[in-house]
């Protein structure tokens, strides 16, 4: 019995024009994925994708968890591939969900014809085969309302396809279709889930990092790449960019008054992102602010953020609050990494009492005490570079912008 994946399609059915770019940039992302786990022929036709074993060491258990985390995927299922006839497909049935059957005491069949050729319809081809079922199964009954199991038959251009319950997919669109961002990424609990939520819809990330030794230890990076590891299982491949700011933030303690500190780096940070952005192909920038979670996002504070950043500034998270992000963190697998206690480059000279309400005017007269573009150029004379893929952290060259 030939098993295969077929793997549904999520809101990519709903494009017009351009569906087919959609579907071909998911087919690569899903050969691309699947490479490091033996050799599958991975082919699409009616709103479906096929992916079949290729070789011996293709694994169709693995393949299964990687289609999970592939966005663009609405959902997912293993199937037994039979030909097209009738008896075939009754005895593959009875055989293929075995299992299923014998756990459950309700179940109905679902019949999908899409080859008008095959001489019974959708409902006959249901009705055949539900009635085989119960012939070989004598505990079961039919509920066509609220099935514990739905068997689904698919009648389709080259075989037809059996199986059960299919799995939800990430949703989403295919990474790659919705443009190129630079996330800056902290080693807590939100970045890494705005990262998340913006590759979901079809964004590829580029990462950004700010790291202040020696007030910030390796250690502290080693966990941000570590989150960005989990991310890339979803987002795929991409590089992070780590600066060094420790001089800036100096300058911003002695120069600035202490309420100003966040503000004026968070706006340091901006600039800098910006740069690094521009000249890496992204077109908007990702924070994973959430509104009035601190003092600097508010919207005042955020209004000041925003006026230092050139590009667009997505902040997935900003309507979100705590107890859900918590949670999609656990969904992704990054809370217990984002938990772990390292210093982040923020927690250094925090001010105690911040100033909620910045005005823009007020942090730019406080901001001119510094040499904010020779500052920024420093920072970018020399950004470390690494790539990251689920399997691997690979170092690359240092970058200056
Ligand atoms: P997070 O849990 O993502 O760290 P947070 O609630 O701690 O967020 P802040 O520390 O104020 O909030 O940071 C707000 C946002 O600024 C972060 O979500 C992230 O996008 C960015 N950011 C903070 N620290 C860094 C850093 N060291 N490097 C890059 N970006 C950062
Ligand atoms: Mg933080």
């Amino acid at each position: 019995m030939e098993e295969v994946l077929l793997i549904k399609l999520g809101e990519i059915v709903l494009k017009g024009l351009n569906r087919k770019t959609f579907e071909q940039v998911l087919l690569k992302n899903i050969r691309r994925r699947l490479a490091p786990r033996g050799e599958f022929t991975v082919t699409s036709a009616q709103s479906t994708i096929y992916v079949k074993p290729a070789s011996p060491e293709a694994d169709l258990d693995l393949a299964e968890e990687k289609a999970g985390k592939i966005f663009g995927v609405i959902a997912y299922a293993r199937a037994c591939a039979v030909e097209k006839e009738i008896g075939a497909i009754q005895r593959a049935a009875a055989e293929y969900l075995k299992n299923e059957l014998a756990g459950v005491s309700t179940f109905k069949v679902e019949g999908k014809r899409s080859d008008k050729k095959f001489p019974l319809t959708s409902m006959e081809a249901a009705a055949q085969v539900g009635g085989y079922l119960l012939s070989k199964n004598p505990h079961l009954s039919v509920d066509v309302h609220n099935p514990e199991l739905t068997v689904r038959v698919e009648i389709r251009e080259e075989a037809a396809y059996i199986h059960g319950a299919p799995r939800p997919g990430a949703g989403g669109l295919p990474v790659g279709t919705g443009g190129q961002a630079a996330i800056l990424i902290s080693g807590g609990i939100d970045s890494p889930v705005a990262a998340w939520m913006m590759a979901r819809r079809g964004v590829e990330l580029t990462a950004i990092h700010f790291a202040s030794p020696p007030y910030t230890s390796e250690r502290a990076e080693m966990k941000v790449q570590e989150l960005l590891r989990k991310v890339s299982e979803y987002s795929g491949r991409m590089k992070m960019y780590t600066v060094e700011i420790a001089h800036m933030q100096e300058e911003i303690r002695d120069k600035c008054p202490e309420e100003l500190f966040t503000i004026i780096m968070r706006r340091f940070m901006m600039r800098a992102s910006t740069r690094i952005a521009e000249k890496t192909g992204c077109s908007a920038l990702i924070t994973g602010e959430s509104l009035g979670q601190v003092a600097s996002q508010t919207i005042q504070a955020i209004a000041c953020t925003d006026a230092a950043a050139e590009m667009p500034v997505f902040r997935p998270l900003i309507g979100t609050d705590k107890a859900e992000i918590v949670s999609l963190s656990h969904q992704i697998g990054t809370f217990d990494i984002s938990i772990e206690p390292y210093e982040d480059c923020c927690t250094v000279f925090t001010p105690r009492h911040p100033r909620t309400r910045p005005s823009l005017p007020f942090v730019e007269k406080a901001e001119a005490a510094l040499d904010v573009q020779a500052l920024v150029d420093e920072c970018l004379e020399s950004v470390r570079c690494v790539e990251i893929t689920p399997e691997r952290i690979y170092p690359a060259e240092t970058a200056s912008f």
